[in-house]
């Protein structure tokens, strides 16, 4: 195989930028618009059927090891020219070219895995054949050798970041539809499927849009990696935008202090931090008015109390910023919301449960949660509105007539970025009211596209 990342590679000086977020609504690399990418379009076959499923290749890629790299390995490789640009480019590509294949081989494998239930439901299938097409593709087309080759590929990676970013919505809603079936549907236990499909998802796209834009120069940026990244003007444009949305949703926002160390700056991906900011912040914020508003004015609507012209009082929600060795850095949110119950603590980590209780949709608790759990808050399980695909992230306000909360995705989807490179989200009930949450970022591990072969790894 062609050696990825080869020899002793140069640590140049890392340039002190301006953290600057990707505009809102558009991938971190722009997509070409492009016819889409069917067997037909791509090398004239039929489109893919059931028969996919006993296609032997699936098998054969799935079992072959992944190659994991770290986010300096991609840094220094970025920045790396003793080879010239085409040979960088060919030689990332040919590591894309071993590596895409296996990745998608890996989910086609857990799809298969899934109780017939699952998997002959419609959404679910078309994410089947979406990646089942995708493999084949990459799998079939010849060893990129030069900078006019890696044009073709580069315009099918392009293609495949933006076809499978609908993918996203149709996992949600496929899964929706599967656990509120009759009988069947709360015993699916689908989290580690998604926990698998989604961090794959992340990974691909990660590795595709570091190659789409590896020699594109922006500076502070090696492809789609910010080099110096500052965390306080992170958490500040996150603020801003937690503040708009929960001054929309309530008339009210608490304030949000910045402290500790904001002077720190860390090599990170943008997207990645955006998403775990704007979630764990509008949590944050929602927990503060919803509960300063039922113990301050019990029963009352916030536009009841914006007409009364009432003011209520509300805790301020503290960022800090606390930086440690080896580009250990996390981020601790807390707030006086209240906190979560026991009994919940557990359920938050699912995907879809939220307490956000719709009255316009009578998808509420289609998941059954909240008649399993009589005492806690109402569970309402909000799959369907997900939305897919936004330069390595997923875009989770677009569209909803809610933009505050009700996915829930914000949790979940918020660990497994923080968890990509090595990092953690953790829940820390203090005294009952209060919560604190502590995101924290490394990036000197590797990143990683399943969970220790979680399906594969017992084939
Ligand atoms: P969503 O915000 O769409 O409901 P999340 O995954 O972000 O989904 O959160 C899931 C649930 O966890 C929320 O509905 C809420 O009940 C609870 N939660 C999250 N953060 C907090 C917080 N800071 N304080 C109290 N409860 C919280
Ligand atoms: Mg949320």
């Amino acid at each position: 195989g062609t050696k990825w990342i080869s020899g002793m590679i140069q640590r140049t000086a890392i340039k002190r930028t301006d953290y600057r977020p990707p505009p809102a609504g558009q991938l971190l690399v722009p997509g070409v618009c492009a016819p889409p990418l069917t067997h037909r379009t791509l090398y004239g076959g039929k489109e893919g059927t059931d028969t996919s499923f006993y296609d032997n290749s699936v098998e054969k890629y799935a079992q072959m090891n992944i190659r994991t790299v770290t986010l300096q390995e991609m840094m220094d490789f970025g920045r790396d020219n003793s080879k010239g640009d085409s040979a960088k480019l060919v030689s990332s590509a040919n590591f894309l070219q071993h590596e895409m294949p296996i990745r998608l081989a890996r989910r086609l494998m857990d799809l298969q895995l899934l109780p017939f239930v699952v998997v002959s439901n419609p959404h679910i299938h078309s994410v089947y054949r979406a990646y089942h097409t995708a493999f084949n593709a990459l799998r079939k087309m010849k060893l990129v050798r030069s900078v006019e080759d890696n044009l073709e590929f580069t315009n099918v990676l392009k293609r495949m970041v933006d076809e499978h970013a609908p993918m996203v919505t149709a996992l949600a809603n496929g899964v929706r539809e599967c656990r509120s079936k009759p009988m069947v549907g709360e015993k699916l236990e689908m989290d580690g499927f998604l926990d698998n499909m989604l961090r794959s998802r992340i990974s691909r796209r990660v590795l595709a849009e570091q190659h789409i834009s590896l020699n594109t120069r922006r500076e502070g940026y090696v492809g789609v990696i910010c080099t110096d990244l500052s965390v306080e003007q992170a958490v500040r444009y996150n603020v801003r935008r937690t503040k708009d949305v929960t001054m929309q949703t309530y008339g009210v926002v608490p304030d949000i202090s910045i402290e500790g160390d904001l002077d720190t700056r860390v090599p990170y991906l943008p997207a990645h931090l955006d998403y775990m900011l704007f979630e764990l912040l509008k949590n944050a914020c929602r927990a503060t008015v919803e509960h300063s508003m039922q113990s301050q004015h019990p029963g009352c609507t916030p536009q009841a109390l914006q007409m009364a012209d009432t003011r209520i009082s509300l805790p301020k929600v503290r960022v800090r910023i606390c930086d440690g060795s080896d580009n250990n850095v996390t981020v601790k949110i807390s707030d006086q919301g209240g906190g979560i119950e026991p009994s919940m603590l557990d359920n938050i980590w699912r995907y879809g449960f939220t307490t956000v209780v719709d009255p316009a949709s009578e998808e509420n608790d289609v998941f059954g949660l909240s008649s399993a759990l009589p005492d806690g808050p109402p569970g309402a399980m909000n799959l369907g509105a997900m939305i897919g695909g936004q330069g390595g992230g997923f875009s989770t306000t677009a569209d909803l007539r809610n933009p505050m909360a009700g996915l829930g995705f914000g949790l979940p989807l918020s660990r497994l970025y923080a968890q990509y490179f090595g990092g953690d989200l953790h829940i820390v009930p203090i005294s009952g009211m209060n919560l604190m949450i502590a995101c924290r970022m490394v990036s000197h591990r590797a990143e990683c596209d399943d969970n220790d072969l979680q399906r594969v790894g017992r084939l």
